[in-house]
């Protein structure tokens, strides 16, 4: 086979290779970020609970201070009832010290609520602190591990290239060009094998007798009349 056509398989067999290696370079680094998303998402959870926890502590104070203001208010409607003259202002701080009741019944009950709440969110925040730890040490395991895959991937490529390049060089200058021109334009296949079915590798599309019988031969390089593709013959295995 000619050999600045065997030059052109070997390039595309490269640039096959660095093709997905430069695609898992470049996704290897959004799989640590999403690693990275998943933990904030979980850590802002835990924080708007903690938060929560917080408005709800700081509630159950504010409505303390106020039942304690209410019962002082009882008391001293209850110290009244010594100092009544009549039944009618007897009656009046009667109904005064019912109606206290009832407030102090309320703010006891929403006392009882919000300290049912506090302890929920307790025990959430505890069961959340418990998981998110976990998630943490396996985030950190997961990202070493694509941090390492990472590597090995840049590593491979950079080898990649440099064997890439110098093959590159073993060809005349407006071959490469025209070659890496194709590439670009016919989505990182510039080189197509042509088998007893008899159509381009790329395109699909049928070859002409006449041309096979010429890639049979390999002198030269040719290229596909559809797609422009450089092609090949391959005997079938
Ligand atoms: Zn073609």
């Amino acid at each position: 086979m000619d050999s600045q056509l065997l030059t052109l398989i070997d390039l595309q067999s490269f640039d096959t290779r660095l093709a997905a290696l430069e695609a898992e370079a470049a996704r290897l680094p959004k799989q640590i970020e999403a690693i990275q998303a998943a933990l904030a998402d979980a850590k802002k959870s835990l924080d708007a609970q903690r938060l929560k926890a917080d408005t709800t502590r700081k509630e159950l104070r504010t409505k303390e201070k106020d039942l304690d203001v209410v019962t002082a208010k009882r008391a001293k409607a209850e110290a009244r009832l010594w100092e009544v003259k009549n039944n009618t202002e007897y009656s009046a701080v009667l109904s005064e010290i019912e109606t206290i009741k009832q407030e102090k019944a309320h703010g006891e009950e929403e006392i009882l609520g919000l300290m049912e709440l506090q302890e929920r969110l307790a025990v959430d925040i505890r069961d959340a602190e418990v998981r998110l730890k976990a998630r943490e040490e396996q985030a950190r395991q997961d990202e070493t591990v694509v941090r390492t895959k990472l590597a090995a991937v840049e590593t491979e490529l950079t080898a990649v290239r440099a064997e890439r390049d110098s093959r590159a060089r073993e060809l005349p200058r407006p071959l490469l060009v025209d070659y890496e021109k194709i590439l670009k334009a016919r989505s990182g296949v510039a080189v197509a094998s042509v088998t007893a079915s008899a159509v381009c590798g790329g395109c699909r599309v049928g070859i002409r007798p006449q041309a096979i019988q010429e890639l049979k031969a390999a002198q030269a390089p040719m290229l596909c009349e559809n797609c422009g593709r450089y092609l090949y013959w391959q005997e079938p295995a």
